[in-house]
């Protein structure tokens, strides 16, 4: 009896140290062997297509399944023979890039380490299906809607789009058990009321406007505490919840109402790390949630860690506060914070700027914030008003300037200059909060 103890004690430590990798080590995997090399928002479908050809010759199964409206092919790619089927779809978004990449170095970390003992396991225990970049017309325009500028996350009931025919064709001839949506959020999404960005957000979607807990959603919701946890080590308090609202056209809640609970991860940002640092996390709550099935510690996992989590805020981060600035408007002087955000964009493009807000902003709160008391702020085009270019001439307080001259720069050379997004003349003086 108390060997049979000992040998289960055993069988017991031998299995957690050989299936379950901490998320540290998961993200030092990832950092190891990674195949994706550009930032996500730079990847258009010519790239993807490399990455696929890697994942080919790496001997994974990659068939085009169907294709966009400007005849562009999309691609299922598959791993594992196990009896249990996942199904990851991304960027049905073209601006929601990160999964893509994710998914990508996901299968072939797979692939190139199937001799070890745990992903052998997920090979015997599952069969994964994954859609990276359901929608390449979008990616290649950067834009959220397909080439017909339908949402096709809202065409999960009218099917106008062939990527939404072809998303719930490759739902229906194979009804996975598990489907993983797989989104980008706004970069300023913050963890509730807290001034913390939101760099992942996880819904369990349920299938009903009634918000029924069937036992495919409870099983959801203890994977995405296993997410969250994991998360949680490497970001503590940026994870959020996703809005739970029930979207009668959207394809997560169909898929669950098909008899495919879905799991929703949306990626936002996170000051200071960029792009690759995003994927990595998209790897590491793949892999964790994947993990949590494969292992069986799903089934012990307690949900509080997603259901505690505090949903998802906005309005009150913007990228970039001027705190009591002497702002010139029309030669005359007011003293005010400026908000001004930043576009989503491809990391290769331009940062484009607007003022949001113009005021005593306490409630505002600037992921880089400037104490523009000591200057005069002078807005390049338009007024000093929300909507227009967060374009500004710094001057300091002592200087005297003819704020109505022409060619105002060239006889009154600023002090410092903000451009898109940056300070491209006097980097340093307006001092940072
Ligand atoms: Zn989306």
């Amino acid at each position: 009896m108390k060997t049979n103890l000992l040998f289960l004690l055993m069988i017991l430590l031998y299995s957690s140290m050989t299936f379950a990798q901490s998320p540290k080590e998961l993200a030092a995997m990832w950092e190891k062997e990674h195949i994706s090399r550009l930032f996500p928002s730079d990847v258009r479908h010519k790239d993807l297509l490399v990455y696929l050809e890697e994942l080919r010759k790496l001997g994974l199964k990659v068939e085009e399944v169907g294709r966009s409206n400007a005849e562009r092919s999309i691609f299922q790619v598959e791993f594992g023979r196990g009896p249990l089927k996942i199904f990851m779809w991304s960027q049905m978004h073209g601006d929601e890039p990160t999964a893509t990449s994710a998914l990508i170095d996901m299968l072939a970390y797979f692939q190139k380490n199937r001799q070890t003992d745990w992903v052998k396991k997920i090979e015997e225990t599952m069969t994964i299906r994954a859609v990276p970049m359901l929608n390449p017309d979008g990616a290649e325009a950067y834009q959220r809607r397909n080439l017909q500028g339908i949402d096709i996350n809202r065409d999960a009931v009218d099917l106008r789009t062939p990527e939404a025919r072809l998303l719930k064709k490759l739902r229906d001839d194979w009804s996975p058990a598990i489907g993983f949506n797989l989104h980008n959020q706004q970069a300023l999404t913050t963890v509730g009321m807290t001034p913390k960005q939101a760099a992942i957000s996880l819904l369990v979607v349920f299938g009903d406007e009634a918000k029924t807990l069937n036992e495919g959603q409870a099983r959801n919701q203890r994977i995405a505490a296993a997410m969250a946890e994991a998360l949680q080590q490497l970001i503590p308090g940026h994870i959020g919840r996703y809005d739970d609202e029930w979207t009668p056209t959207a394809f997560g809640d169909n898929f669950s109402a098909w008899g495919t609970p879905v799991i929703l991860v949306e990626t936002g940002a996170l000051h200071g790390r960029d792009e690759m640092y995003l994927v990595k996390l998209n790897f590491v709550a793949f892999v964790t949630a994947i993990q949590s099935i494969v292992t069986g510690s799903e089934r012990s996992q307690n949900p509080a860690a997603y259901i505690s989590l505090p949903s998802n805020g906005s309005g009150g981060l913007v990228n970039y506060v001027f705190r009591r600035a002497n702002i010139i408007n029309n030669g005359e002087v007011t003293v005010g914070d400026i908000g001004v955000v930043a576009a989503r964009r491809r990391a290769s493009f331009t940062v484009s700027a607007k003022i949001s807000s113009v005021g005593t902003l306490n409630a505002i709160t600037g992921l880089d914030e400037y104490d523009a008391s000591g200057f005069y702020l002078y807005q390049r085009f338009g007024k000093t008003k929300p909507g227009e270019l967060g374009e500004f001439y710094f001057y300091k307080l002592d200087r005297t300037v003819d704020w109505k001259s022409t060619d105002l720069a060239y006889k009154f050379p600023p002090d410092a200059i903000f451009s898109a997004g940056r300070f491209i003349k006097g980097a340093g003086l307006v001092p940072k909060k």
